[in-house]
This record gives C-alpha cells, structure tokens and sequence, in this order.
C-alpha cells in the first residue's frame, strides 16, 4: 500500500484532535493542529476539572498506537457504582465481570498528555489561531483575529474537522445544498462541582466507584481523582420546582444539599462555592451528514455527532471514528475518497445509535427510576442476566465493555425491551417475577425468535 506525503490539517487539539495528530503522522504525513485557545499546558489551572469515562472502544483506540499504558498511569479504574439512594444505606453495583471496569480520567490532564505526545511524535500545533472559514474544493483554512478581520490563509490537502459540538468546519459545510443537520438541546444542563481530599490526601468517598445520588428529576454524580478529590456533576433542569433557576441564595443551595444529599454535608461549604463559581452548562443533541466533502475535508469526534453525557461515550465514540478511520486508511492507502465515503457509512448508524442511547439514558435516569414497574423490569432482567449471561448481556455491557457497533447495542436493547414488554404484561407480575414461569417465559421467547 502506498501512502503518499500529504499536507494535512486538524482543526481542534481536543481529545480527539490530539489523537488523530498522533494517527496520522505515523503514516509520515505532516500534520498542523489549529486550536483558537491557548496552549493549555501553560495555562493557569482554573480550578475546573471535568472528568471523563474512559472505557473499552477508547482504550482499543489508544492502543493501537501503543500509548494506551500512558495513559491509564493519569486514571482511575471504577469497577463499580455506589449508589446513594435516599432511605438505604450505600450499596454497590458492580458494572461487569471480574476485572471490567471504567476509567475516571481528567479531561485537562488527559488533553495535555496527548498534545505532548502528538507535539514528541512531530505534530505541529498552533494554539490561539482560530479557523474562520475553510474553502472545502481547495482545502484551504483561513485564520484570524476576528471575523472581520485579516485572515492568513493557509494551503492544505486534506483538512479534518474536530472543532467540537459547534463546529466551524461543519457550518461551512451547512451551507451545502442537501447537507442534513438538526441539534437539540435538553432542559437540563450540569454544573460541575468538587469534594476535596481528606487533609492526609485520601479520597473522602470509595476510590474506586462511580459514585451516583439519583433523585428523579435531578442527579449528582462524582469521580475520584488522583489528588484525592472527586469531580462532581449536577445535572438538574434549568427550570421549575427544583432547579437551577431555584437556587439563588448561599441558604437555598445549603438547604439543598442538606435536603437531597445528606452523606456530603461536611462538603457543603466547598460544594457551595462552586455552585456560585461554576457555570450551568447545557448539553445537546447535534447529528448532521455528509461528513465529508469529496477526498479534501472530514468531520470526526463531537463535530460530526454530539450526544448527551448519560452513556459516557462521547469521547470513546470520537476515539473509535478515528480507529475506524485509520482501519481504512490501511485498507485503501491513497484513495482518501473511497476511505472517506465507507468512513461516514460505517460511522453514522452507529454514531446516531449512541445518541439514541445515550438520550435514551437521559429519560430513564429522569424519569423513569421512580416507576415501580420500571424498576421491577430491572430487577427481572438483571435476575436473568445473572443466572443466564450469555443469553442477557445488558446493553450497558454492550456499549461499554464491548467493541461490538453501537448500532448492534441498540438492536439488541430493543429485541431485549420487547421481550420485557411481553413479561411485563403477564397478570400479577409483581408476585411472580421470581418464578420459573417467568424464567421460562424469556427463555422460550428468546429461544423462539430469529434476529
Ligand atoms: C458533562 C459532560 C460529561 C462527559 N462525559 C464523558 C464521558 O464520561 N466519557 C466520554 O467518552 N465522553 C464524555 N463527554 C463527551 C466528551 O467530552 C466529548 O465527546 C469530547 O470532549 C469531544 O472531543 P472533541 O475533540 O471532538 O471536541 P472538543 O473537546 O470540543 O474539542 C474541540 C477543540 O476545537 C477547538 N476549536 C473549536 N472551534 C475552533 C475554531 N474555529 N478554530 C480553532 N479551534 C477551534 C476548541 O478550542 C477545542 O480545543 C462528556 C461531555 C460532557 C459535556
């Protein structure tokens, strides 16, 4: 196979910028790496950490360029939630098999480390240049100041867009006649807020769990970092009874967390100091196609398919577009026209998969955790899983322990919510869910159907 030297662009050093950089200048190409912020390895720590879930399609990624040990020196393996439900003692629910479990990774210190390892490798960033426009035929990218502005304008042959959720690569492409594109924003947004170390430097809560206070319509969540502390998520609506918009005052936000999360009230002070420090952010739903535009320009990570958080796969999703990507680089070596035409067919299905799962994740979360039927549904699946878990693997385990597409997860979870649909349906379930009628019932039902 041969692999000509090209000129190539990225625009974006985020996580998936980074990687992508390191990617492709192992085929010897020469890589510039646009990014409209500073370099955030000489940038002040301001204090903000949001932490990422790594799991197996990200570490498959990082692998296949050998950093992978690198990296997870910078990590925490979670093999476990811990649940603290209100009126129950904190209990634990293991996520997998022996041995699985997620990575809690700061997205800071994992961005650095990447840059570093792109800029060892002979990528060249340049930091606080931002792209304005991009002329897709010609693969020229044009920078500035402003706007308005003068624009240097520099000459490339490919250009790959990882500029995020609102990307300036892919609006360029908006503009194209018969280019799709819809985004959506849900009514809840998070804040991220932090619970320091004990004073000796050790975790306050179990280091080695996702730790999770789910309350219906709002949750808090927290990630163990290396210094000790956790890295903690609100998700909440903006508006109504209780939200964001709720909370104006030091007393309201003490009142809430004495309220709803009993077992951090001696972090409350901290707790709410970042709630008046921390932006509410809010989260959307973007899917667009084409992702590319003939063999010249490419959208890969959040620019081509940003989904809510509540599957911790955004990133893995990114890291295995470009997984997938360098498979077919591999396979048709030059032909960037025919790498890019099967790259967005095979990524799409499965990005817009994720997106439905991960929405999906949303609703149940909010929703659904205070439905007693629901929560009987779970207690007959997870039964069944544990006794038959090659016939039941969850769609948790799919996404998150598997390589298996995103789009076979959710067909999966469908075939699986429609046997559910079934036994749910069978009179006096409550009583008899933990019968061998019920067993026999999915089983049959399973044993029966093609898919
Ligand atoms: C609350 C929250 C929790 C999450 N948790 C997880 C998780 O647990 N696991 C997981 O896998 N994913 C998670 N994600 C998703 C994950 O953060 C994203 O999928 C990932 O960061 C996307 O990386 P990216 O490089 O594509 O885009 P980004 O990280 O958005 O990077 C884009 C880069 O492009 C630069 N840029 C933008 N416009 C321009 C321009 N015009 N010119 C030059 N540069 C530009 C930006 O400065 C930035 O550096 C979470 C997201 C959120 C919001």
């Amino acid at each position: 196979m041969t692999y000509t030297k090209k000129n190539i662009a990225i625009i974006g050093s985020g996580l998936v910028g980074s990687l992508l950089a390191i990617y492709l200048k192992k085929y010897g190409h020469s890589i510039t790496v646009f990014d409209r912020r500073p370099d955030i390895r000489e940038v002040e720590f301001s204090g903000r950490s949001i932490n990422l879930a790594m799991s197996n399609r990200g570490w498959k990624a990082l692998k296949e360029v050998g950093i992978d040990e690198e990296i997870r020196e910078i990590g925490i393996p979670l093999d476990k939630r811990a649940m603290h439900v209100i009126g129950k003692p904190q209990y634990y629910q293991k996520y997998g098999k022996d041995g699985e479990a997620i990575w809690s990774i700061s997205r800071g210190v994992l961005n650095k480390k990447m840059i570093d390892l792109a800029e060892r490798a002979g990528v060249e960033f340049r930091f606080e240049e931002k792209v304005w426009d991009v002329d897709l035929p010609k693969a020229q990218v044009f920078t500035g100041e402003t706007e308005k502005g003068e624009w240097k304008t520099y000459d490339f042959d490919l250009v790959f867009g990882c500029d995020g959720a609102f990307s300036r690569v892919r609006h360029k492409m908006q503009r194209r006649s018969r280019f799709d594109y819809s985004q959506d924003f849900i009514d809840v947004g998070y804040k991220e807020l932090t619970i320091p170390p004990n004073e000796d430097g050790t975790h306050k809560l179990d280091r080695n769990s996702f730790h999770i206070w789910p309350r219906g319509q709002f949750m808090f969540i927290a990630m163990p970092n290396l210094d000790g502390s956790f890295t903690c998520t609100l998700f909440m609506p903006f508006e109504g009874e209780v939200s964001f918009e709720s909370i104006k005052t030091k007393e309201d936000a003490i009142h809430f967390f004495n309220t709803y999360f009993p077992n951090v009230k001696n972090d409350i002070e901290n707790l709410t100091q970042d709630f008046f420090k921390n932006p509410t952010s809010a989260m959307v739903t973007m899917k667009c196609y084409p992702w590319t535009y003939w063999d010249k320009v490419a959208l890969v990570g959040d620019s081509a398919h940003a989904i809510v958080p509540f599957y911790g796969q955004g990133m893995n999703a990114g890291f295995e577009d470009i997984y997938v990507l360098n498979e077919l680089i591999g396979r048709y070596g030059d032909d960037w026209e025919t790498i890019f035409k099967n790259y967005q067919e095979m990524r799409k299905p499965n990005a817009d998969a994720i997106a439905e799962l991960s929405y999906r994740n949303f609703v149940e979360m909010s929703s659904k955790t205070a439905d007693p039927m629901f929560l009987l549904q779970k207690k007959i699946e997870k039964r069944f899983a544990a006794k038959y878990p090659e016939k039941w693997i969850p769609a948790y385990s799919r996404v998150t322990f598997s390589d298996r597409p995103y789009a076979e997860a959710l067909a999966e979870g469908d075939f699986q919510e429609n046997i559910m649909k079934q036994v749910m349906a069978i009179p006096n379930i409550e009583a008899i869910w933990e019968s061998q009628e019920i067993e026999d019932k999915i089983l049959n039902t399973l044993n029966n159907s093609i898919h």
